[in-house]
C-alpha cells in the first residue's frame, strides 16, 4: 500500500523519499508510516501540494554564530610564593576595638588600711568543749527479748489454729485432680504418617488392634485417645472398682474378682514404642499410642486425620483408619444448669477421670444417690451396697447411705417387663439400697450446709452428698460434621455398611457405628462391650483386606453378683410382647423361711411371700415381632460358653412363638437346675480384699 501510494504521486514520494533517507530520527519514520498508509487517490494530479516543511517555523542556522564564552583562567601571579600562600585570600579590613568606658563600681575597702595589720589583733580563744553526752539506752536488748515473746506467741497461736482445725476437721489437704498430661509431649512427635490409624483407644479400637495383627504379621498399628491414660476396659468401673479399699491408682488400675488381682489396663505400657520410635521403624509388628490427643476432623478424601494441636492441627496421613469414639454420657438438664457447687458434686461415670473423681466423692460422702435403672445405674447400686459391707469403717462411722431413684417400676424397665424389674429391684434392697421407684428429679439446688437437695417428682425433697447419674449414653458424634460423614437419624451414630466402611478405607466401628444388619434388614446401634468388642475384630479384619460382613446380634449381660445374671441375645425392648418360661421348683427345693432376711430394719427383703421370693429365680424371656421370636433373655441361667452364637442361630431361623418349648429345649432350659440358696448363704461375704496385695 505504502509503495502503491508513492508509485501513484511523484512528489509525495521525493518527500517520503527524503523522509526515509534522512529517517534516523523515530518520529520522522512514524510520520512517514502515516503518510504511507493514507489512502491517496489514484487520479493523476489529484495529489496534495507539494508543501515546504519549514513553512511557518523559524529556521536556526546551524551551528550558531553566537561566540562562545571566555573559559576561564587562573591569574597566578609568576614569581615564586612562600609555601603558605592563598591565592584565593581574602582580605578583610583590620578591626579596631575602641576603649571601654570607665567602671562606676564602689571601691573594695582595704581591711588592713581600717583595722591595722592582723597580727596586731590576737584571734579569739575556741569556747569551751561541751560535756559529752550520756550514753543511749540500750533499746537493743529490749528489742530482741520482746522480738523473742512476739514470735512464741505467734508460733503458740499458730499452734492453737492448727489444733482448732484439726478438731473441726478442715486441716486435710485438698485433693486436686491430676493434671491431664499428653505423650508424646510435643505435636511434632507425632507420626506423620501411619499405616493402620485407630482412633479411640476403648473395646473397639483395641479389638481392632488385635484383628489387624492377626491377619498382617507386620503391621504398624497408631492409636489415638482423647484420655490420657493406655487403652483400658471399662466394665469394672460399675462394678469391682468401688470394692476397692482405696481410690482407684492410674498407673495399675488394679481390682479384685474372685479373689484375683486383676487390672482394667488392656496391655502394659511396655507394650507400646515411643512414637518417634515407632515412625522411624521400617516394618512391624509396631504398635504406639498418643494419649491427650483429639481428632478434630478426618479428610477421606486424602485419607488423612487432623489432629488439635495448641496452634492449631496437624495432618497425620493413614492407609486404613478406624474411628472408634464411643459414647458419652447423658446427663438432666436440672444439673447441667445448676450451679458450679451443685455440679461438682453430681457425676455421670464414663472414664478413669471420672471414677477418680466420684469414688472420693462417694467415700468422703454420708448419703449418695443413684440416678437410673438402665444396666449402668442398676450396677452401680448394687454394687455401692455391697460395697458398704465390704469396706470396713471407724467404729464411729455411720454407714454409707444409698438411694437408688429411677423413674419406671422397676429396673432395666427398657428391656425386660415390669413384673420382673420389679422383682430384681428386690435384689438391690436386699444390700441396704433404699430403692425409690416412679421417681424423677425434677430441681436441684445447694443447701446452706454445702449438701445437694434434689427436689423429687412425688413432691419430697432428697438432701444428699453425692449423685451418680446414670440415664444412658449417645454416641460421640463430633467428628462427623467436620469430616462429612453420614449420620444416623434414626438410631443415631454413624452410618457404615456391612463391613463397616463409612467411607473407602474409613471404617467405623463400637458404641458409635450404625450398623447394617444384613440378614434383619434393619440398622442397629448398640451400646455393649460385647457388642463393640467384635465389631472392632470385624472391622480390624476388614481394614487388612479381607470382606467379612457384619451380622450380628445385640448381646449384653446384666451382672449383679451371685443375686442375678441376666443375658441378652437379639432384639429387646419392653413394647415387645413377651412370652416367659420360668422353672417350676419341687417342693423339698424351696428354702426354708429364715428368721432375720436380710435388708435394713423394717423393711423385708423380698416383697410379699416366700413364694415370690423364688417366682422368678431362673427363666426365659422370649421377645415377638410379629409372631416370630426376635430376642431373648436368659434369666438366671447359669453360664455356658457358646450360648450366645446358639442363640442366634435359633433367632436366624426366625422361629415362632408356638414353637417356644422346643427352643428351651434346645436352649438348655430343661436341663438347668433350680437349686436355692438360703438367705445366709445368699449374704455369704465376697472376697477379703482387706490383704488383696499379697495375692
Ligand atoms: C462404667 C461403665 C460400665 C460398663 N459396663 C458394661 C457392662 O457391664 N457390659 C457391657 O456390655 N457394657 C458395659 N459398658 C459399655 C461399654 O464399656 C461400651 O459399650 C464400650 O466401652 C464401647 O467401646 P467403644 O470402643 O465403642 O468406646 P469407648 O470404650 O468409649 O472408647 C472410645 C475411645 O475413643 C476416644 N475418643 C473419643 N473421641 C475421640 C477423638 N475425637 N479423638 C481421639 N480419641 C477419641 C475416647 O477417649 C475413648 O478412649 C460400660 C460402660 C461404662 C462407662
Amino acid at each position: 500500500m505504502f509503495v502503491n501510494s508513492l508509485k501513484l504521486c511523484s512528489p509525495l514520494k521525493i518527500v517520503n523519499g527524503g523522509f526515509l533517507a534522512a529517517g534516523n530520527n523515530a518520529a520522522v519514520g512514524h510520520g512517514a508510516l502515516r503518510v504511507g498508509q493514507n489512502n491517496y487517490s489514484k487520479v493523476k494530479g489529484s495529489c496534495c501540494k507539494e508543501v515546504a516543511q519549514t513553512e511557518g517555523k523559524k529556521v536556526e542556522v546551524w551551528p550558531r554564530p553566537d561566540p562562545p564564552p571566555p573559559a576561564w583562567r587562573a591569574e597566578c601571579p609568576c614569581e615564586p610564593q612562600p609555601p603558605n600562600y592563598d591565592p584565593y585570600k581574602i582580605k578583610v579590613p583590620d578591626i579596631v576595638v575602641p576603649p571601654m568606658p570607665p567602671s562606676n563600681a564602689k571601691p573594695m575597702l582595704d581591711c588592713s588600711l581600717t583595722r591595722g595589720p592582723c597580727s596586731a589583733k590576737p584571734a579569739p580563744s575556741p569556747p569551751e568543749c561541751p560535756p559529752p553526752p550520756p550514753k543511749p539506752f540500750p533499746w537493743i536488748y529490749v528489742w530482741t527479748v520482746a522480738g523473742f515473746f512476739g514470735t512464741m506467741g505467734v508460733i503458740y497461736k499458730l499452734y492453737l489454729w492448727k489444733e482448732q482445725q484439726e478438731r473441726l476437721g478442715e486441716n486435710k489437704p485438698i485433693w486436686r485432680p491430676r493434671p491431664r498430661l499428653k505423650s508424646p509431649y510435643h505435636d511434632r512427635d507425632l507420626p506423620a504418617c501411619v499405616q493402620y490409624l485407630i482412633v479411640g483407644a476403648g473395646a473397639a479400637g483395641w479389638a481392632a488392634y488385635k484383628a489387624i495383627m492377626e491377619h498382617d504379621k507386620k503391621a504398624k498399628v497408631f492409636f489415638i485417645s482423647k484420655e490420657d491414660c493406655l487403652p483400658y476396659i471399662r466394665l469394672p468401673m460399675s462394678k469391682q472398682m468401688w470394692w476397692n479399699p482405696d481410690p482407684p491408682d492410674i498407673k495399675s488400675l488394679n481390682y479384685l474378682e474372685d479373689g484375683k488381682r486383676r487390672t482394667m489396663y488392656l496391655a502394659d505400657c511396655s507394650k507400646f514404642m515411643d512414637p518417634v520410635k515407632f515412625y522411624r521403624t521400617k516394618t512391624g509388628p509396631a504398635v504406639s499410642v498418643a494419649t491427650g490427643w483429639c481428632v478434630m476432623r478426618v479428610d477421606a478424601d486424602e485419607h488423612v486425620v487432623y489432629v488439635k494441636t495448641m496452634c492449631g492441627e496437624q495432618p497425620i496421613y493413614y492407609e486404613r483408619c478406624l474411628l472408634a469414639p464411643g459414647s458419652k454420657p447423658k446427663s438432666l438438664s436440672v444439673f447441667k444448669s445448676a450451679p458450679k457447687a451443685v455440679r461438682q458434686k453430681v457425676c455421670a461415670l464414663r472414664t478413669v477421670r471420672d471414677l477418680e473423681l466420684a469414688q472420693r466423692g462417694v467415700r468422703r460422702a454420708r448419703h449418695v444417690v443413684v440416678l437410673g435403672g438402665g444396666c449402668l445405674g442398676t450396677e452401680l447400686a448394687w454394687h455401692l451396697g455391697r460395697m458398704n459391707q465390704l469396706i470396713e469403717r471407724k467404729p464411729d462411722e455411720e454407714p454409707l447411705q444409698i438411694v437408688h431413684v429411677f423413674k419406671d417400676k422397676g429396673i432395666m424397665a427398657g428391656v425386660i417387663p415390669d413384673y420382673l424389674g420389679e422383682w430384681a429391684t428386690e435384689k438391690i434392697k436386699c444390700e441396704g439400697v433404699t430403692v425409690m421407684p416412679k421417681t424423677q428429679v425434677y430441681d436441684a439446688f445447694e443447701t446452706p450446709d454445702g449438701r445437694v437437695q434434689l427436689t423429687l417428682s412425688n413432691g419430697t425433697s432428697l438432701v444428699t452428698d453425692y449423685v451418680l447419674v446414670a440415664v444412658g449414653a449417645e454416641p460421640r458424634m463430633e467428628l462427623a460434621e467436620p469430616s462429612f460423614l453420614e449420620q444416623d437419624p434414626v438410631n443415631g451414630g454413624f452410618l457404615v455398611n456391612t463391613e463397616l466402611e463409612a467411607r473407602t478405607h474409613l471404617y467405623v466401628a463400637g458404641d458409635a457405628a450404625s450398623v447394617y444388619s444384613q440378614w434383619r434388614d434393619v440398622r442397629f446401634r448398640d451400646e455393649h462391650y460385647d457388642t463393640a468388642e467384635r465389631l472392632g475384630l470385624i472391622a480390624g479384619a476388614n481394614m487388612t483386606g479381607h470382606w467379612l460382613a457384619c451380622n450380628l446380634e445385640p448381646h449384653y449381660w446384666l451382672r449383679l453378683g451371685d443375686a442375678l445374671q441376666m443375658e441378652v441375645v437379639g432384639e429387646v425392648g419392653a413394647c415387645l410382647p413377651t412370652i416367659a418360661l420360668f422353672k417350676q421348683c419341687a417342693p423339698e427345693e424351696v428354702p426354708k423361711k429364715t428368721e432375720t432376711p436380710a435388708g435394713d430394719g423394717e423393711k423385708p427383703c423380698y416383697k410379699k411371700s416366700e413364694e415370690y421370693q423364688n417366682r422368678y429365680k431362673r427363666g426365659i424371656v422370649f421377645y415377638l415381632r410379629d409372631e416370630t421370636v426376635v430376642g431373648l433373655v436368659f434369666w438366671n441361667m447359669p453360664p455356658i460358653d457358646d450360648r450366645r452364637d446358639v442363640a442366634t442361630e435359633i433367632l436366624r431361623a426366625r422361629p415362632s412363638y408356638k414353637d417356644i418349648n422346643l427352643l428351651a429345649e434346645l436352649l438348655g432350659f430343661a436341663e438347668t437346675q433350680c437349686v436355692y440358696k438360703t438367705h445366709e448363704q445368699l449374704k455369704e461375704p465376697g472376697p477379703c480384699i482387706r490383704n488383696w496385695r499379697e495375692f
